[in-house]
C-alpha cells in the first residue's frame, strides 16, 4: 500500500490500567505530531477489553493527561467520529463476527484442548528445555466435527492457524524485520468460553474498521507485530505502515521503571515541572531536532518530525537533564505565568491563602520575580519564599549558613549598625540606592562586603545563598527587616 497517497490516519490505543506512563505520553506525542505535520488524522482508542485491570478512573486520567499536554485527538472517547464507538469494549460484537469470518474461511480453527491438557503440554516444553511453537492437536479436525462439537456445547478456543513460512515487513524505524513463522504459536484469538477476543486480534479488527494507515508504537509490541500482520493477509487486507519506537531506558540502561525514578506524567505535574518542559523532553526521548538544539517549541517540533527520523537505539530518559530543562522553561516564562503556576504551591504549602495572593498580587509578583532565576520547578517556590511568612523574631536558620555566618567577626555588631543606618534612612529606601549606598557605608568601616551580607542574609532570610538582599529587605517592608536584623544580632552575638 502506497501509505502517503490516503489521509494518514495514526492513533493511540492505551489500556486504562494504572497511571498514565511517560511511555504512553511519548507515544501520543509522536503519533500527533506525524498527523499534524502531515494533515492527517489522530484517533484515539481505548483498549479496555481486559475487563479486571480496566479502571473508569484512569481512562479520564488518559483523557486528562492528553489535554493537559495539549495533544488534541480528531477521534476518540468523549469526541465521537465517523467510526465510533471509539471504547474496545463496546466493539465487541463486531470482533466476534470477525472471528467467525476467520474459522469460516480456515484461518483460524477450534481448539477444544482443556486447560489441563495445555499445561501438560507447558510442562513438557519446560521438560524438554526447547521451545517449539504450540500447533493445537485440533488444527486439522474436519470442520464439520468441529462445528457439531461447538454447536453440541463443547468449549473452545477460537485460535489463529499459523501458515508455513516467513513474515517480513519494513519498520519505518528498524528498517527489514523477518520472523520465521515456526516461531509464532497458534496463538488464541477468542478465548475459551466464546466471548473475550484477544488483544492481538482485536487491534487488527478495529485498526481495520478504524482505516489506521500508520500503526507507531512502542517496542515491547515488535514480538506482536508479525501475528497481526498475518490476520490483515488473512482478512485480505493492506496492511497498515508499522514503526516501532525504542524504549525509553533508565541511566542504567535498564528498560524505565519505578526503580529507579518515576514514571509517570502525575508524578511530574506534581512535582512542578513546566507542560512545555515536558513536552519538549519527551519528543527528546528518540527523536532528536539536529544532533544538538535540546530546547525547541511544539511548532519546531510539529514542523520537523518524521517517524522515520526517529532512533532504533533505546532512548535514555536522563533525569539530570529533565531538570535542567524544566529550569529553561521556568526562566522564559512571564511572571504572570510564573505566579499562576507557582500560587498552587504556595497555597499547598500554607505560606498563602488563594486570597490574600489576589489582595497582595504586586507583591506577590514582586516576589515570584526575585526568586525565578534561583527555580527548576514551580515546587521549588515554597522553599525560597518560606521566610516571608515566618514571625520576624522566629525565623527558621539554616545549620549551614549559620555556621558560616557565625564565622565572621564583629557579625552583631555590623548587623546593628546597618540596622540603625537603615532605621535613620541613611541607605535609602529602593533596592537600587540601598545596593550604592550600602558599599559606600562599607567602605566607610573598612569592612568586606561578606562581613555583612552573610550574617544579614541568614537575620533576614535564614538562608546562605538567595535573590538580591536589598530586593528582599523592599519585599519585606523596612520595620520587618529591620525587627529580623536585631533579632539576628541578638541570636549571633
Ligand atoms: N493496548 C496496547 C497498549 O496499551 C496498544 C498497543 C498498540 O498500540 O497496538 O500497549
Amino acid at each position: 500500500m502506497d501509505a502517503m497517497s490516503k489521509t494518514i490516519r495514526v492513533r493511540i490505543a492505551p489500556s486504562p490500567t494504572g497511571s498514565v506512563h511517560l511511555g504512553l505520553c511519548r507515544t501520543a506525542l509522536f503519533n500527533w505530531a506525524y498527523a499534524r505535520r502531515f494533515g492527517g488524522q489522530f484517533v484515539l482508542r481505548i483498549e479496555d477489553t481486559d475487563h479486571d485491570r480496566n479502571t473508569q478512573v484512569s481512562e479520564q486520567a488518559i483523557l486528562a493527561a492528553l489535554d493537559w499536554l495539549g495533544l488534541d485527538y480528531d477521534e476518540g472517547p468523549g469526541k465521537g467520529g465517523p467510526f465510533a464507538p471509539y471504547r474496545q469494549s463496546e466493539r465487541v460484537a463486531r470482533h466476534l463476527e470477525m472471528a467467525q469470518a476467520l474459522l469460516a474461511s480456515g484461518h483460524a480453527y477450534r481448539d477444544f484442548s482443556t486447560p489441563e491438557a495445555l499445561d501438560a503440554w507447558r510442562a513438557e516444553q519446560e521438560a524438554r528445555k526447547q521451545r517449539v511453537a504450540y500447533r493445537g492437536s485440533d488444527r486439522d479436525l474436519d470442520p464439520e466435527v468441529s462445528r457439531r462439537r461447538a454447536e453440541a456445547g463443547e468449549p473452545f478456543a477460537t485460535r489463529f492457524r499459523i501458515p508455513a513460512g516467513e513474515t517480513r515487513f519494513e519498520d519505518l524505524i528498524r528498517g527489514q524485520v523477518t520472523i520465521p513463522h515456526e516461531e509464532i504459536d497458534d496463538w488464541v484469538m477468542v478465548r475459551r468460553g466464546g466471548e473475550a477476543p484477544t488483544y492481538n486480534f482485536v487491534v487488527v479488527c478495529d485498526d481495520l474498521d478504524m482505516q489506521i494507515t500508520h500503526v507507531f508504537r512502542g517496542e515491547e509490541h515488535l514480538v506482536n507485530t508479525p501475528k497481526q500482520l498475518l490476520v490483515y493477509a488473512a482478512c485480505g487486507k493492506p496492511e497498515p505502515a508499522f514503526a516501532h519506537l525504542p524504549l525509553m531506558l533508565g541511566t542504567d540502561r535498564k528498560k524505565l521503571s519505578k526503580r529507579t525514578g518515576d514514571t509517570s506524567l502525575p508524578d511530574y505535574q506534581a512535582k512542578g515541572y513546566p507542560k512545555e518542559a515536558i513536552f519538549n523532553f519527551l519528543a527528546l526521548q528518540g527523536w532528536s531536532l539536529d544532533g544538538e538544539t535540546d530546547v525547541f517549541d511544539r511548532a519546531k517540533f510539529v514542523e520537523h518530525f518524521d517517524i522515520r527520523d526517529v532512533s532504533k537505539a533505546g532512548a535514555v530518559f536522563d533525569p539530570a537533564k529533565f531538570l535542567w530543562m524544566a529550569g529553561e522553561y521556568l526562566r522564559r516564562e512571564t511572571v504572570e505565568e510564573l505566579a499562576q503556576h507557582v500560587a498552587p504551591f504556595a497555597i499547598e504549602a500554607q505560606l498563602m491563602t488563594a486570597e490574600a495572593i489576589e489582595a497582595r498580587r504586586p507583591w506577590f509578583l514582586r516576589v515570584v520575580a526575585s526568586v525565578q532565576d534561583r527555580m527548576s520547578l514551580y515546587s521549588d517556590f515554597p522553599a525560597w519564599v518560606a521566610h516571608f511568612f515566618q514571625p520576624d523574631d522566629a525565623i527558621v536558620y539554616d545549620e549551614k549558613a549559620e555556621k558560616g555566618a557565625r564565622k565572621r567577626e564583629g557579625r552583631a555588631e555590623i548587623l546593628l549598625a546597618f540596622a540603625e543606618a537603615l532605621e535613620a534612612g541613611r541607605l535609602g529606601h529602593t533596592a537600587a540606592d540601598m545596593a550604592g549606598a550600602t558599599k559606600a557605608w562599607l567602605e566607610d568601616r573598612g569592612a568586606k562586603l561578606a562581613d555583612l551580607f552573610q550574617p544579614l542574609r541568614l537575620a533576614l532570610t535564614g538562608m546562605g545563598g538567595g535573590p538580591d538582599l536589598f530586593e528582599t529587605i523592599e519585599l519585606l517592608s523596612t520595620p520587618s527587616s529591620l525587627a529580623r536584623i536585631r533579632a539576628g544580632a541578638a541570636r549571633l552575638a
